[in-house]
């Protein structure tokens, strides 16, 4: 969607499509990558950069970046100051990409599971008119049974608690400058962007796709990992354990009354037992509830503590060519700012 800014400056090619991509010990397949999507972008007759994120690799990742942007000028490298993880890593990209040069960005992983021959289908959805285009998983590609039933008991957790359906949804997405523009206004720290993205609004496509095998290496996602992802994305979108508690301690008096008052008629009829048992099920029963409630509550307020803090989502240590990769790729002069 090429357009004129106050000066009637146009841009020189067709359109800026900015390509995120964040990267944690990717070095064996992150040049061939970049290679791959221009194979695919090239013929679509767009104008785009790169934007790739090192999130702390300790393997050669900054090395391989950092001279594919000495090379390319359309490439623009940012470093992290450690690993930050994957969120952190795509609004770090997402950041560093101007919004004044970009009609749109790309966020894709950097092992090539996000087939780069989707890209001509998000983009023609794009050119549709739609301002989110997102990639849908047909398939999860090989996958332990573990993570598979993890996902989907997650997924279905998120789903009843928020009513926030992201049932094969994937990090692969296609913004419009007007949703970066609204993404980059969201103040909070701990972002899910699979989440928070549809949470945006504007109108939305899909694009299904079947997840490819790893182009090399391997996911450095943790089980922990994975389940702090999930604990921190179902207690952004839902308050709702919080209200389980209260339920939970409604349960509970309601039980108590009923015992209450058998142990009250016993003890008048003269009949009182020495209940031994009960008492100590009791007491582990109403033991554990008050434990995970107070574990439930403990992370939001953990979660509230972050915030509060206001510490950045991330701290880039170097990037390379921030400015010039946009240049470079098309653009002489930054466009008016949308509408
Ligand atoms: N990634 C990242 N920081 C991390 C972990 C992963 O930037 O701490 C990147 C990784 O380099 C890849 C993408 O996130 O580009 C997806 O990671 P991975 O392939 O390990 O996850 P999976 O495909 O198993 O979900
Ligand atoms: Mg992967």
């Amino acid at each position: 969607m090429p357009q004129s800014d106050s000066d009637g400056v146009i841009p020189t090619k067709t359109i800026q499509i900015s390509v995120v991509i964040p990267a944690f010990e990717e070095e064996l397949q992150i040049e061939r990558t970049v290679e791959v999507i221009d194979a695919h972008l090239r013929p679509a007759g767009v104008a785009h950069q790169y934007i790739l994120v090192d999130d702390g690799s300790r393997d050669g990742t900054w090395r391989v970046i950092e001279s594919l942007a000495a090379r390319r000028p359309d490439v623009c490298a940012v470093r992290l100051s450690r690993n930050f993880g994957k969120e952190a890593a795509i609004c770090a990209g997402l950041q560093a990409l101007h919004p004044e040069f970009s009609d749109a960005c790309i966020v894709m992983d950097a092992d090539l599971q996000h087939p780069p021959e989707v890209l001509p289908r998000l983009l023609a959805k794009w050119r549709e008119g739609f301002h989110i285009v997102e990639g849908v998983k047909i398939s999860r590609g090989r996958e332990s049974i573990a993570n598979r039933i993890g996902a989907r008991v997650f997924y279905r957790t998120l789903g009843r608690l928020s009513g926030v359906n992201l049932d094969n949804a994937s990090d692969l997405k296609l913004l419009d400058r007007k949703v970066l523009e609204s993404w980059n206004r969201l103040s909070e720290k701990n972002t899910f962007f699979r989440g928070l993205v549809p949470w945006l609004g504007f109108s939305h496509a899909t694009v299904p796709f079947d997840v490819a095998e790893r182009a090399g290496g391997t996911s450095k996602w943790s089980k922990l990992q994975l389940a702090r992802l999930a604990v921190n994305a179902i207690t952004s979108f839902s308050s709702l354990p919080l209200q389980i508690v209260t339920i939970l301690g409604l349960c509970f008096l309601a039980g108590s009354l009923v015992l209450g008052i058998q142990t009250l008629y016993m003890y008048l009829s003269g009949i009182a037992v020495t209940g031994f048992t009960t008492v100590i099920l009791l007491l582990l029963i109403i033991g554990s509830a008050i434990m995970i409630s107070l574990g439930i509550i403990g992370i939001y307020i953990s979660k509230i503590f972050d915030e509060v803090k206001g510490r950045p989502r991330f701290i880039v240590a170097e990037t390379v060519h921030a400015r010039e990769a946009a240049r470079v790729a098309g653009l002489t002069s930054p466009r008016a700012p949308s509408p």
